[in-house]
């Protein structure tokens, strides 16, 4: 370390929040949002949990805010999913790992927390907590150096992003300027044949009215078996299925890489679960995606987002990162692999563009005319909205 003006100011307070209705955790919302109707998942096969994933719990968790306060008072925060139980690993954990830190000492403090959780966790909840410590990291480092994120991450390669989207409205997609559109799938395998049929009537019908250059693609939230989802993709391949995304539960890699063999030219896409380099590395070479998806808010911020991103490099694959909102934007615009992002639809008809984190964050960009120029307002260019209820924990 040396001794510049910067590096003198140390990490002195980290604060853990709880925000329910909506935020980072998108699943949080009331029971008539699309998000939460009926789409296809590994539970489907239980008809008492077909109808809507609030039945079997999608939506329990709520939003998790960190905060982290500089000895000058200067204040970054991140956001994930994960709720409770992850802001108490933030104030009973990780905390201990940050206190007394500099500014802009990042990569050691995430391989700390990282090797200190690995005994109870290497996704999920842990990883929540890791990334919204690690986000509010960068979002500080910026602050203090008055620089955007994507200036500390080697700057620009374009100067907008272009969008898909995702719902059930890929129609309002194409009308707005977006690229393409994400279906989520509506039928799996317990639905029989008459629901592949459905599913296949669907996707023919979009084509049809949208035409032969738009993106559209199937999000099958690790809903399919591996006969299925061969089925389905030779189904759909006349009708010019884009990508088929996480056909399998996370840790089935060898699923993935048979169905791979079987999909040229549909790409296969996946990643929004999974974690670690090794995670990904196992997703690129065993399951040999062509698109991974990592989530900035779930797979431990920006810090491992730079290996899993130049390792998908060297694999010829691009990464298109899950949800993420503005935590995608500043790392998306700085990557060459990484040539359009995701919007999700959050209004409940999936009619409106609404901020992806809405009501969670202030100045959050939306798409307009599917595409976001990013300001120059330092760190990720956001604030918490305090109008809404931040719970804090201990
Ligand atoms: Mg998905």
């Amino acid at each position: 370390m040396g001794d510049g003006e910067v590096e003198t100011f140390r990490i002195k307070d980290v604060r853990a929040y709880v925000v329910k209705g909506g935020g980072a955790d998108y699943h949080d919302q009331s029971t008539n949002h699309w998000i939460l109707g009926y789409i296809a998942t590994p539970i489907s096969i239980y008809p008492e949990y077909r109808a809507s994933r609030a039945s079997w719990g999608l939506n329990v968790l709520g939003s998790l805010v960190v905060e982290v306060e500089d000895s000058r008072g200067e204040v970054g925060f991140g956001v994930s999913t994960g709720g409770y139980p992850a802001a108490w690993i933030v104030e009973n954990h990780l905390k201990r790992f940050v206190v007394g830190k500099y500014v802009g000492e990042i990569e050691k403090t995430w391989d700390q927390m990282f090797k200190a959780t690995i005994f109870y966790g290497r996704r999920g909840l842990v990883m929540n907590a890791i990334s919204a410590v690690d986000l509010a990291l960068w979002d500080l480092a910026g602050k203090v150096r008055g620089l955007p994120v994507y200036d500390l991450l080697g700057g620009p390669v374009r100067d907008e992003i272009v969008f898909y989207a995702t719902g059930p409205r890929p129609d309002i997609a194409k009308r707005k300027g977006f690229i393409g559109g994400k279906l989520p799938l509506k039928h799996g395998p317990a639905d029989g044949i008459e629901g592949l049929r459905e599913n296949v009537k669907i996707f023919k019908e979009w084509r049809e009215q949208l035409g032969d250059d738009f993106l559209l693609m199937y999000d099958c939230w690790m809903s399919l078996d591996l006969p299925y989802a061969m089925r389905l993709v030779n189904e759909l391949k006349p009708y010019g299925l884009y990508w088929i995304e996480e056909p399998f539960i996370p840790d089935d890699y060898w699923s993935y890489g048979a169905l791979a063999q079987i999909l040229p030219p549909t790409l296969l896409a996946s990643g929004e679960h999974e974690s670690t380099l090794h995670g990904f590395r196992m997703l690129l070479e065993v399951g040999k995606v062509n698109v991974i998806q990592p989530d900035i808010t779930w797979v431990g911020g920006i810090t491992p987002m730079i290996k899993i991103s130049a390792l998908a490099e060297a694999y010829g694959t691009y990464v298109i990162p899950h949800g993420s909102s503005v935590y995608g934007y500043h790392f998306i615009i700085t990557r060459v692999n990484s040539p359009f992002a995701e919007y999700l639809v959050v209004s409940p008809d999936a009619t409106e563009i609404i901020p992806q984190f809405s009501p969670l964050l202030l100045n959050e960009p939306v798409p307009e005319n599917g595409r976001i120029r990013l300001s120059r307002r330092p760190g990720f260019g956001v604030e918490l909205n305090r109008k809404i209820e931040l719970v804090r924990i201990k």
